[in-house]
């Protein structure tokens, strides 16, 4: 059996509970189901592989859940027609509740040229079915942020994909713990309220109102303590340039550097798997120096 003692990941069968409209970029879908009775979301930036169904499916198509070994199913989705196989993107665990009910809420960013899983999320309504291969376990691969016991502060700069995670990360920060927070969305009415007991800084950068790139108001601040740990996840271009000013113009140790390419300009996720991930390429030359 694939349990949570033998696998940190595991497959569930979720419904949509509900939608809400966070504001103009944001739409949250709560999921229940009896199957989060082994679901073990552990905050921070906790991710995992949500599979949805094509227009006109009425659940996502995937091999049988109840075979024991993870990776054969993998295998056996990729082995399936495109068009058929249920699509696969990752997500964030912004939250997961267990009191009054088992709850999950994944945040989603919807834009202009959207893909399956930005047109699914703004059609989503109660009932709807959706796989994810998610958490079985609060600690595992699917947490990249893991602040170092020796850090003093914390750098955090997320685009709208990874404003999710942000906010879960906030969430879960030690109180007084110093943040610097840069937040880029599209549109002013994305500012969302974030809880934290950290003693945070969160600058606002919101394009319609012609704030600085990340880069530029990242180059113009000043760290926020002696060793501080950076987090930086969205389009993959600025995460790269970012990685690339924390390391190789401030001199940062690359490994309290964290960088998750969320997406790519002009890639879905699906041709973004093909290609080489420059941002980790770049970080390799770095410690082959
Ligand atoms: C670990 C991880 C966690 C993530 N967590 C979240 C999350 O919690 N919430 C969230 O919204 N996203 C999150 N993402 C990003 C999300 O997986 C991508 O945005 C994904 O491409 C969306 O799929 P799609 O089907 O809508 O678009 P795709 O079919 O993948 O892409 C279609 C087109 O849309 C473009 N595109 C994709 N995303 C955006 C965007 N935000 N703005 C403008 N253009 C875009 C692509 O470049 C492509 O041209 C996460 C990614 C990773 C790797």
């Amino acid at each position: 059996m694939t349990t949570a003692e033998t696998a940190p990941f595991q497959f569930f069968s979720l419904q949509v509970d509900r939608t809400r409209r966070l504001g103009p970029s944001l739409v949250r879908v709560t999921f229940t189901g009896e199957d989060l009775e082994g679901f073990a979301a552990g905050g921070r930036d906790q991710s995992l592989s949500l599979f949805l169904p094509h227009p006109g499916q009425e659940a996502p198509v995937l091999p049988p859940l109840d075979d024991p070994d993870m990776y054969g199913i993998l295998g056996a989705w990729r082995a399936m027609p495109d068009d058929v196989r249920a699509v696969m993107r990752s997500y964030t665990v912004r939250a997961q509740r267990t009191d009054p009910v088992n709850e999950v809420d994944i945040d989603f960013a919807v834009h202009e040229d959207g893909g399956p899983a930005c047109r699914w999320a703004q059609h989503a309504k109660p009932g709807d079915r959706v796989v994810v291969l998610g958490p079985a376990v609060a600690d595992n691969t699917g947490v990249r942020f893991r602040l170092p016991e020796d850090a003093d502060s914390v750098l955090v700069w997320a685009d709208e994909t990874a404003l999710p995670a942000a906010s879960a990360i906030l969430e879960w920060l030690p109180a007084e713990t110093r943040a610097r927070v840069f937040l880029e969305v599209p549109y002013s009415g994305d500012r969302t309220e974030l809880r934290t007991e950290a003693d945070a800084t969160v600058t606002w950068l919101v394009r319609e109102e012609g704030a600085p790139s990340g880069l530029e108001a990242v180059a113009g601040a000043e760290l926020p303590g002696e060793s501080p740990y950076v987090w930086i996840a969205g389009e993959s271009g600025a995460v790269k340039a970012l990685r690339r000013h924390f390391v190789r113009e401030r001199g940062l140790d690359r490994r309290r550097v964290t960088f998750v390419g969320y997406w790519r300009k002009g890639l879905s996720e699906d041709a973004l798997r093909e290609v080489p991930d420059e941002t980790a390429q770049d970080a390799e030359g770095d410690a082959a120096q």
